[in-house]
């Protein structure tokens, strides 16, 4: 099978690629088409997953395929964007229909899931690695930004975290553990659902927002030094689920969600009197912290002192001491 015929049998004629709101041209140009409503923007990132950096090698192709789109998209709902649709630029060593068939299944699936259309790719031989494009649309000045934060603002989190940083022992297969523990860790892991719906609703009320890849308390830094604001962190406020209790324990699963990363679930800043309609309207708000004058990130225990652990994060290409 050549590169044309791969495209077409397992990217152009998936259910994903088949067109859909704001899609005026899909595959099979030179370009893809978007139609932006009046008065809405365009957002776009790129993400980029490296075997044996990104993911285990091998790995489950299906689940790949999920959790490349899911990654990806996940930063569109970080801006409170609607989903329009997606590139793929995809490195292969080889041509293999069995490892291609499960891997567009699982992006179809995603794709599904968060309503996003596959519009375009490149396709190329070399070691594994996947590039995703998303491209979503906010209306013009309402996009999540991660500099708006303000003092007195509660700090928020849209979910548990620490799960899919909790599975990873699992994912290598380092350790086991039973199903009812093993299998919502890996879920999170390999199928993270972007928090669209969320991200929506927080427009107009957020003042700042982004979404937890890197680990808590690293992608915090983040809103701290682009809003000129203080981020001080409850650890006992932190939302810890059942399994990652039951994997890690309590300082493990702290530990996990503060310092892990992979969670994509969204970190906002949120003014008081916004809280209690997020939680009528049943929107999953956890308070973690708060905003205040001054800079950096804290960690404080239930006894109000300062625990800010050294380390905070995963950076590629920091140099190790
Ligand atoms: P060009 O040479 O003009 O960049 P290509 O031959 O690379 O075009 O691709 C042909 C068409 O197939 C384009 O519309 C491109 O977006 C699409 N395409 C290529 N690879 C992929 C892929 N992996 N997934 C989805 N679409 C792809
Ligand atoms: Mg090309």
């Amino acid at each position: 099978m050549g590169e044309f015929e791969l495209i077409r049998h397992f990217f152009a004629a998936a259910p994903c690629a088949q067109g859909g709101d704001g899609v005026a041209l899909g595959i099979g140009d030179d370009c893809a088409l978007l139609a932006l409503p009046a008065g809405q923007q365009l957002a776009v990132s790129t993400d980029t997953l490296v075997a044996g950096v990104h993911f285990p090698d091998p790995a489950d192709p299906l689940l790949l395929g999920q959790r490349a789109l899911a990654v990806a998209a996940s930063d569109l709902a970080a801006m409170g964007a609607s989903p329009l649709g997606f590139t793929l630029a995809l490195t292969l060593p080889s041509v293999a229909e069995g490892w291609l068939q499960p891997f567009a299944e699982g992006l179809n699936r995603m794709a599904r899931q968060c309503g996003l259309s596959l519009i375009g790719g490149d396709t190329t031989r070399g070691p594994l690695s996947l590039t995703v494009t998303v491209f979503g649309a906010v209306p013009a000045g309402q996009a999540l930004l991660r500099s708006g934060a303000q003092p007195g603002d509660l700090l928020c989190v849209g979910g548990v975290l620490g799960d899919a940083a909790g599975a990873l022992p699992l994912v290598l297969g380092q350790a086991q553990a039973p199903a009812a523990v093993a299998g919502p860790l890996l879920a999170h892991y390999w199928s993270p659902p972007p928090q669209f719906g969320l991200g929506q609703a927080l427009r107009g009320r957020a003042t700042a927002a982004m979404d937890i890849s890197d680990g808590l308390l690293a992608d915090c830094g983040h809103i701290a030094s682009a809003s000129r604001v203080a981020l001080a962190l409850q650890l006992e406020a932190l939302p810890l689920s059942p399994a990652l209790l039951a994997f890690c324990g309590h300082h493990g699963a702290q530990n996990a969600a503060l310092t892990g990363g992979d969670d994509y679930v969204l970190v906002f800043s949120l003014p008081r009197q916004h809280l209690a309609s997020l939680q009528a309207d049943g929107w999953p708000v956890h308070v973690v912290g708060q905003v205040a004058v001054g800079q950096g990130v804290s960690l404080l225990d239930g006894a109000g002192r300062d625990i800010t652990p050294a380390v905070r994060g995963y950076q590629h290409f920091r140099e190790t001491p």
